[in-house]
């Protein structure tokens, strides 16, 4: 019998715990047969903690900081309340017909501690602790904490992948220069990152791009980067599988990093976030968009300003749960 709180080592393909088969089979979800999902602790979907198996190929963890928004603060709670959206997902998924935990070892790494007074230690320890957790090969879908984390996480992905074609679902651009003249906010890490060179101009997106802007410039400036921006109108005049097409297209061959900042959702799909934009893409056209990166060569992502003081009934929570599953799926399918 599996204890109350711990983690039964159950392959997931169902067959009895070996010994000799660690490592060999990938450990999946805990038996929420046995085990009721809603009981014991929660690990991201009921999977292993990176210390419960001898190795991972890919790593769930939570980035709790948010020491970098402009507006409504509470990000840094957001790994805690989507580990717990996340207990009722399954072991297979229809939609890309995979087991994304049977064809890979998926462990929780638990949170990145984060200073939460030093935003410039902060992101050192976040691409530190990117670069250990991806020091094998593994990939990483990190659960913010507010956009400043892109930053650091892009750097860790690209010192191992070289810059990658970034695709990055938001309302807001996230190229602003500073603000209150700090440089490393959750409004500017692409600025940044546009700086360092980390994506390949002319290859990377922003998606679900809509609201009030300070000025024409800033798009001037965005497109200046090297970002395409397809937004929330354009997608709703071409329709969803146009939009992934063209998404395909423009990523090509470079290796992909997707960034997903849970207000590219409408506020009535996800009202727990930071800085919310009316008139959004609902969960249904980002699922999908998403999934339409299967076959893509994708080498890490995050979801990230998921605020839960403001959520009601784990509507934000349970869609960053499923996108951060779709997330796995996908990595699944273009396992290296
Ligand atoms: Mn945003
Ligand atoms: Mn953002």
């Amino acid at each position: 019998m599996p204890g109350i709180t711990g983690h039964p080592a159950v392959p997931a393909n169902g067959e009895p715990a070996d010994g000799q088969l660690a490592g060999a089979v990938p450990v999946g979800q805990q038996d929420g047969l046995t085990v009721p999902r809603y009981a014991g602790l929660a690990t991201f979907a009921r999977l292993p903690r990176l210390d419960d198996v001898p190795r991972y190929d890919v790593a769930v963890a939570g980035v709790p900081f948010d020491t970098g928004v402009t507006y409504r603060p509470g990000a840094r709670f957001g790994p805690a309340h989507i580990r717990q959206a996340s207990r009722l997902l399954r072991a297979y998924n229809p939609a890309l017909d995979v087991e994304p935990f049977g064809v890979q070892q998926v462990v929780d790494a638990g949170d990145i501690p984060c200073n939460p007074f030093d935003i410039a230690a902060a992101i050192e320890q976040i691409e530190q602790a990117a670069g250990d957790l991806t020091a094998g090969g593994q990939r990483l879908v990190s659960l913010g904490g507010d956009h400043t984390i892109a930053l650091p996480l892009l750097r860790a992905a690209v010192r191992r992948h070289g810059p990658v074609a970034l695709v990055h679902f938001d309302a807001h651009l996230d190229t602003w220069p500073t603000y209150f003249g700090a440089r490393y906010t959750h409004g500017s890490p692409f600025r940044r990152a546009a700086e360092e060179g980390l994506f390949v101009p002319g290859h990377s997106a922003h998606v679900g791009i809509r609201g009030s802007l300070y000025g024409r410039e800033d798009l001037r400036d965005d497109a200046a980067m090297g970002f395409r921006v397809l937004s929330c109108d354009d997608i709703d005049d071409i329709g969803v599988p146009a939009a992934a097409r063209q998404l395909l297209d423009q990523v090509g061959d470079h290796p992909v990093y997707l960034s997903i900042d849970i207000d590219v959702l409408d506020p009535a799909f996800a009202p727990a976030t930071g800085t919310p934009e009316t008139a959004g893409l609902n969960s249904r056209e980002l699922m999908r968009l998403v999934r339409s990166f299967d076959g893509a060569n994708l080498v890490g992502a995050d979801i990230v300003e998921v605020a839960p003081a403001y959520d009601h009934a784990e509507i934000t929570a349970v869609a960053a749960a499923n996108l951060a599953y779709e997330l796995i799926c996908v990595l699944a399918r273009s396992k290296p």
